[in-house]
């Protein structure tokens, strides 16, 4: 209905031509920012498939996967990227029967490196051979849909210039595009507390954690809109991080409800990254990494807005 609404205001501004184009089309820029205000954009996106966090006893990859895929399809989501480690893949059928799963319900999957090492801890040279050799098992798995979406591990692109430039330019040479990053609260630091906490039965801990990563979670959503608006002066379209682990496959159905109260409408990978706000590229070493809106405020020295840190003690220590 509202989307309807929307459609409808903007006809007018079409219909009368040329003559007060730029003031029209100023006009409209507004609107269209207003409204993504209002019903922000969000593409899912999942990282360290098919063996995301640890195993906890009794469970297997491929429940984490059906789970998870049929919440997603359950939204109507489909074509949600997966981004894939095929190290996982070797000698064990459970994560093999896992990336068969997520892939038979409908989603995708990308490129995560082969054994997720940063790319500041290699060469470029072995960070590309990283790259080659997840290929074979995107080939294998994909469907035949698109798996040229490259996530670089723990979001870092090189802690120098030279290395930064050389991986990126071995991307666009062989057909990748680079999934970034605008929405991220660090879904996977509740994973192993999460295993600690239902191992020890701890009802009231797990209580805990469930309230502080949807706390976490809506801070950073909003936080992750404000370096947009100070990095692009406006706000894009999103892509959200998250994890394919048990506790995040857990949370999902009150993440979902999150996003809709807080007016997301969902995409895909590839619509959202249409926005020409993609085609930026910081060109900066920036060792820590981070999402595109931070790595843009980073590398032209602008302040974040404020926000409280995760419970990073409260986690490492819970359930010990
Ligand atoms: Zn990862």
């Amino acid at each position: 209905m509202r989307r309807w609404l929307m459609a409808m205001a903007l006809i007018p501004l079409v219909a009368l031509g040329t003559a007060r184009g730029t003031e029209l089309h100023k006009r409209e820029g507004q609107r269209l920012h207003w409204h993504l205000r209002r019903h922000p954009v969000v593409a899912l996106t999942f990282d360290d498939l098919p063996a995301g966090g640890d195993l906890l006893p009794g469970d297997t990859r491929a429940r984490i996967a059906a789970d998870l895929a049929g919440q997603l399809r359950a939204h109507r989501l489909k074509g949600v990227y997966g981004f894939v480690n095929a190290v996982e893949l070797e000698d064990d059928p459970d994560t093999q029967d896992a990336l068969r799963i997520w892939v038979r319900q409908g989603m995708n999957i990308g490129s995560h490196t082969w054994s997720h090492p940063s790319v500041n801890d290699v060469s470029a040279v072995q960070f590309e051979q990283e790259i080659a050799r997840n290929e074979p098992a995107l080939t294998r798995y994909a469907d035949g849909r698109d798996w040229r979406w490259f996530r670089y591990p723990y979001l870092q692109e090189g802690e120098t210039l030279e290395k930064r430039r050389a991986v990126r330019a071995y991307l666009k040479d062989h057909g990748y595009r680079i999934a970034q990053v605008t929405l991220n609260f660090n879904d996977d630091d509740w994973d192993d507390a999460y295993g600690r906490c239902l191992a020890k039965h701890e009802d009231a801990s797990i209580a805990w954690l469930e309230q502080s990563y949807l706390q976490n979670a809506a801070q950073f959503l909003t936080v992750g809109r404000r370096e947009e608006k100070i990095a692009f002066g406006r706000e894009i379209p999103n892509v959200l991080l998250l994890h394919e682990t048990a506790f995040t496959t857990r949370m999902l159905p009150d993440l979902l409800q999150l996003l809709h109260r807080q007016g997301f409408r969902f995409q895909s990978l590839a619509e959202v990254e249409r926005d020409p706000a993609y085609n930026v590229d910081p060109d900066a070493a920036l060792p820590e990494g981070g999402s595109l809106p931070n790595q843009i405020l980073n590398s032209r020295h602008l302040a974040y807005p404020p926000f409280t840190p995760e419970p990073e003690d409260r986690l490492s220590t819970i359930c010990r």
